[in-house]
């Protein structure tokens, strides 16, 4: 593992990260809440208890999702059973939406996410894409007429205003290529800790993962295993053969493989499955590893994105075409 990474075994054995800034522990394998289709709050409550009970503590949620309100109930049900003593021994990360992305909107935001998770603070707050949409409209996908340039200055300084009033422990983004960092690194006074994007064996952000290890950036994959099944996401990455070729060989599933390569490879990670099962064998990456010729293999895939960020791209700006959402990184 990467060297500037203070990773350390948790009682758990999921492996942490200190985030730059906040000192705040980030376990490095977390779980995600985002089903598509979506399901209801009781199977999302069910499948965050189950989680929880098998160790994890990293929980991925945004106001889009729909699964800050299951998500708080969970938290609630696990100190009432004894899964856990106290909140303080998880890592809840929640996102800014689009329509929330302007100024004067993003503590209002923030403190309906905290509302819904029946929390006081957040560990993480992510502005979830590199665009605004008009305030009031709370729609996905978002109407094409309705997109708007983020005022990424008036935007990140409620962000960090955020951390400051200690309703977030840090902050951080998510889908913004190594120029958008650029920019919002160009005035911040508290950088991001983190930047959650697509990665998976067939899109290994390589320059992004430079950019942001240059920058005491953490970042953080989601979509690890492709997001099968999803509208955002494909079976590429499960039914690639030479993941299926190496999985054989290793005894081990082509998830686990790719929980694996994600994690030798510095980032953070973060995995859905709501099923008992999956979610058991997705854990169980940290006591094996991958050959150098394994890894060499996996770091040869011919590379392309899954999620190409089309629902965020409209002919009435600001960006007309993923080429400049993701300033030519595709
Ligand atoms: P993912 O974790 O790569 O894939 C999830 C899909 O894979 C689900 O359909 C799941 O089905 C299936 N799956 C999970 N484990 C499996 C296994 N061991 N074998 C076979 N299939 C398996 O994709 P993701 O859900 O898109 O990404 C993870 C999280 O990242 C999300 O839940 C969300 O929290 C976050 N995310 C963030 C953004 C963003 O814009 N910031 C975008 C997308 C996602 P079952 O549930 O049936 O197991």
């Amino acid at each position: 593992m990467d060297g500037c990474l203070e990773a350390s075994l948790s009682p758990l054995s999921i492996p942490e990260y200190v985030l730059g800034c906040s000192g705040r522990r980030m376990p490095l394998l977390g779980f995600g809440t985002a089903a598509s289709p979506p399901v209801g709050s009781q199977l999302t409550k069910t499948a965050i208890l189950q989680a929880i009970e098998l160790g994890y503590r990293h929980f991925d949620t945004a106001s889009l999702y729909g699964t800050e309100q299951p998500l708080g109930e969970a938290i609630l049900e696990a100190i009432a059973v004894g899964l856990i003593k106290s909140r303080d021994e998880l890592f809840i990360t929640s996102k800014l939406w689009c329509s929330d992305a302007h100024g004067e909107l993003v503590l209002p935001a923030l403190q309906r996410s905290l509302k819904n998770l029946r929390l006081e603070y957040l560990d993480l707050y992510l502005i979830h894409w590199p665009v605004s949409s008009k305030p009031g409209i709370y729609e996905f996908p978002i109407k094409r007429e309705d997109f708007l340039a983020m005022d990424f200055k008036a935007v990140w300084k409620a962000m960090e205003d955020c951390q400051r009033l200690g309703l977030t422990k840090s902050i951080g983004v998510s889908n913004f290529s190594c120029k958008k960092l650029g920019d919002i690194l160009a005035f911040a006074k508290i950088p991001p800790a983190v930047n959650q994007v697509e990665l998976n064996p067939l899109w290994q952000q390589k320059k992004l993962r430079e950019f942001c290890k240059a920058n005491g950036i953490l970042l953080t994959a989601y979509a690890p295993l492709g997001a099968q099944g999803t509208i955002w996401g494909s079976n590429r990455v499960l039914e690639c053969e030479l993941l299926k070729e190496i999985a054989k060989q290793k005894g081990k599933t082509v998830a686990q493989i790719c929980l694996r390569w994600a994690y030798e490879q510095g980032i953070g990670i973060l995995v859905k499955s709501f099923n008992k099962d999956r979610m058991k064998s997705n854990l169980e990456i940290f006591n094996w590893s991958l050959s150098q010729e394994d890894v060499k293999k996996i770091n040869d895939i011919p590379q392309s994105r899954l999620c190409s960020g089309q629902d965020y791209i409209s002919k009435y700006g600001p960006f007309n075409t993923t080429q400049e959402l993701w300033d030519g990184e595709i």
